[in-house]
C-alpha cells in the first residue's frame, strides 16, 4: 500500500476524513490486492462539499474571476495533468486493470486535450442583442448554473470526470464530483492538482463513496443546481427520478449496445480491424463499444473467420505489459456478469466462435479471453443488453433495409459504427441510424470538439464540443431595458 495515494475526502481544498470515519476498499482487478482504503462519503460528506461549492460561488476570487484567468486556470490544470501523466496513468491502471499504455496515451492523451480545449472556450462565451419591438434594449447573459454535481463511472474514470469538470468550470460553475466506488483515485488526485494551480478552494470538491449513498445524496441535495451523470441507463432512470423533486437540470451519458455494420463492399481488412478495436478496446467496458457487430450475408462466413483470428490475437495479460490487449476486468462481480452473458449466449443457441473463458494471470486477478459469437439472432440477450465487456455478437443481414431496421433494433443509441466503400451507402446510414456518433470507416474516434451522447435510452445532453458546454453548464438570462423613461 503506497503512502502518497490520496484517499479521503477532498473538500474545499482539503484532505478530510468521512463524517461516519468510514472507509472502503479498493482493489487491483489484475491481482485482487487492495490497493489503498479510501474515505467513504455519505450524504453529511456531500452536505460539507455542497457548502464549500456555493461558498466557492460566492466567492470574489471565483465569481468575479475574468473569464481569462479562468481560461488560465483550466490551461495549467491540463500541463499540471500532463506533468504527472505516469502517476495518473499508474493510478488508472491499477484502479481500473486497463493496460496502462491505453490510460496513458488514450485516457489521459484525451484529458488533456479536453481541459486545453474548454480553457479555449472559457473567454469566449457571450450572450446576444435582441432586436425586440419597442423602445427597449434587450441583451442575454450567459450564466453558470451554479453547482453542479458530478457523477461518473469506472470505465473512463479521470476521462468521464473531466469530460464534465472541465466545462462545467470553463462555464465558471463549482463541482461537486462523485467518482465511481470501484475508482476514486484519479478523481482525488485532480482535486489537487487543481488547487495546487490555483482554483479557489471549493470550486472543485472530490467526494468518493457508494451510488445509493454518496451519488443520491448529491442528486438531492437542494443545494445542487444541476446534475451531470454518465453510468448504466438503469441508475440513469434513478438518477432522473431523484432529480426530479428539486428540479435539477439532468444530463445522462449512458448505456449502449452500438451496432457495428460491415457491407460486403468493405475494406474487408479495416473493417476486420475496426470491429476488433469496437469491441475489444477497453476490454468492451466502453459505453459506446460496437457489440453487436451485423455483416452482410454474402461475406458473412469469411468476415466471422478473421474477425475470430483477429479476437485471439488480443492477448489477455498483465495490464502493466506493453504487449497485453485486455486487462482485467473492473471486478470479480463484473466478470460475473460477463460470464453470464456468455452463458446465456450458448444456452439461446448463437455459436462461440472463440474465447468466453474466465481466466486469471500469473494465477490471480479477473480476466476473459475475447469472446465473439456468431449466428446471433437479433431478439438474443446478447444482442439486447448491455454486457460491458469483451463479447462480440455477430449478426448477418441481407441488405441494406434490414442493416438499418438491425442496427435500430434496440432501446439504446449511443453510437454506431458503417463500413463500407460506397459513399452514398455511408451517409444514407449515417442519416437513418438512430443513435448520437456514427463512425464512417473508422470506430471509437473522440474529440475534444466533437459532441458525444445518446439517442433513445442512451441518454440525453452531450459531453464535449461547445455547444454542449453553453447547453449543460449555462443558463441563459433575460435582461430588458427600458430607454424612453
Ligand atoms: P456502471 O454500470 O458503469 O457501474 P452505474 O450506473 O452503476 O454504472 O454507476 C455509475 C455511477 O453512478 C457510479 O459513480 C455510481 O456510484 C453511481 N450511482 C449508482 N447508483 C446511484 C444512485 N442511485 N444515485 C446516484 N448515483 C448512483
Amino acid at each position: 500500500m503506497s503512502q502518497d495515494i490520496r484517499n479521503r475526502l477532498w473538500i474545499g481544498n482539503a484532505w478530510a476524513d468521512a463524517a461516519s470515519g468510514a472507509t472502503f476498499e479498493t482493489i487491483n482487478p489484475a491481482t485482487g490486492e487492495t490497493i489503498t482504503t479510501v474515505a467513504e462519503g455519505d450524504a453529511p460528506d456531500i452536505d460539507r462539499a455542497v457548502d464549500a461549492a456555493r461558498a466557492a460561488l460566492a466567492n470574489p476570487d471565483w465569481k468575479a474571476i475574468s473569464p481569462h484567468k479562468r481560461a488560465q486556470l483550466l490551461w495549467k490544470l491540463a500541463d499540471a495533468i500532463e506533468a504527472n501523466v505516469d502517476e495518473l496513468a499508474r493510478l488508472e491502471t491499477q484502479d481500473n486493470g486497463k493496460p496502462f499504455f491505453e490510460s496513458k496515451y488514450a485516457d489521459l492523451g484525451l484529458v488533456v486535450e479536453v481541459y486545453r480545449y474548454f480553457a479555449g472556450l472559457a473567454d469566449k462565451v457571450h450572450g446576444a442583442t435582441i432586436p425586440v419591438k419597442g423602445a427597449f434594449l434587450n441583451y442575454t447573459l450567459r450564466e453558470p448554473v451554479g453547482v453542479v454535481g458530478c457523477i461518473t463511472p469506472w470505465n473512463f474514470p479521470l476521462s468521464m470526470a473531466s469530460w464534465k469538470v472541465a466545462p462545467a468550470l470553463a462555464m465558471g460553475n463549482a463541482v461537486v464530483l462523485k467518482p465511481a466506488e470501484q475508482t476514486p483515485l484519479t478523481a482525488l488526485r485532480l482535486g489537487e492538482l487543481a488547487a495546487e494551480v490555483g482554483f479557489p478552494e471549493g470550486v472543485l470538491n472530490v467526494v468518493p463513496g457508494f451510488g445509493q449513498t454518496a451519488g443520491a445524496a448529491l442528486v438531492r441535495h437542494p443545494g445542487v443546481d444541476a446534475i451531470a451523470f454518465t453510468g448504466s441507463t438503469e441508475v440513469g432512470k434513478t438518477v432522473m427520478r431523484d432529480a426530479a423533486e428539486t428540479l435539477k437540470k439532468v444530463s445522462l451519458e449512458l448505456g449502449g449496445k452500438s451496432p457495428n455494420v460491415v457491407f460486403a463492399d468493405a475494406d474487408l481488412k479495416a473493417a476486420v480491424k475496426g470491429a476488433t478495436g469496437g469491441i475489444f478496446y477497453g476490454k468492451g467496458e466502453v459505453c459506446a463499444a460496437g457489440s453487436r457487430v451485423l455483416v452482410e450475408r454474402s461475406i458473412y462466413d469469411e468476415f466471422v473467420d478473421a474477425f475470430a483470428r483477429s479476437a485471439e490475437r488480443m492477448v489477455v495479460g498483465d495490464p502493466m505489459d506493453k504487449g497485453t490487449r485486455i486487462g482485467a476486468i473492473v471486478s470479480e462481480k463484473q466478470l460475473d456478469r460477463v460470464m453470464g452473458y456468455v452463458e446465456a449466449g450458448k444456452a439461446e443457441g448463437a455459436r462461440l466462435v472463440t474465447g468466453g473463458e474466465r481466466t486469471t494471470v500469473d494465477g490471480k486477478g479477473n480476466f476473459v479471453t475475447a469472446t465473439v459469437f456468431a449466428d446471433v439472432d437479433v431478439d438474443m440477450k446478447i444482442a439486447q443488453e448491455e454486457i460491458f465487456g469483451p463479447v462480440a455478437a455477430v449478426i448477418p443481414f441481407d441488405d441494406m433495409d434490414d442493416a438499418i431496421k438491425k442496427a435500430n433494433q434496440t432501446i439504446y443509441g449511443l453510437a454506431a459504427g458503417v463500413w463500407t466503400r460506397d459513399i452514398g451507402k455511408a451517409h444514407r446510414m449515417a442519416a437513418e441510424i438512430k443513435a448520437g456518433t456514427v463512425w464512417v470507416n473508422t470506430y471509437n474516434q473522440y474529440d475534444a470538439a466533437s459532441p458525444f451522447g445518446g439517442f433513445k435510452q442512451s441518454g440525453f445532453g452531450r459531453d464535449l464540443g461547445s455547444e454542449s458546454a453553453l447547453e449543460k453548464y449555462t443558463q441563459v438570462k433575460s435582461v430588458w431595458v427600458a430607454l424612453d423613461r
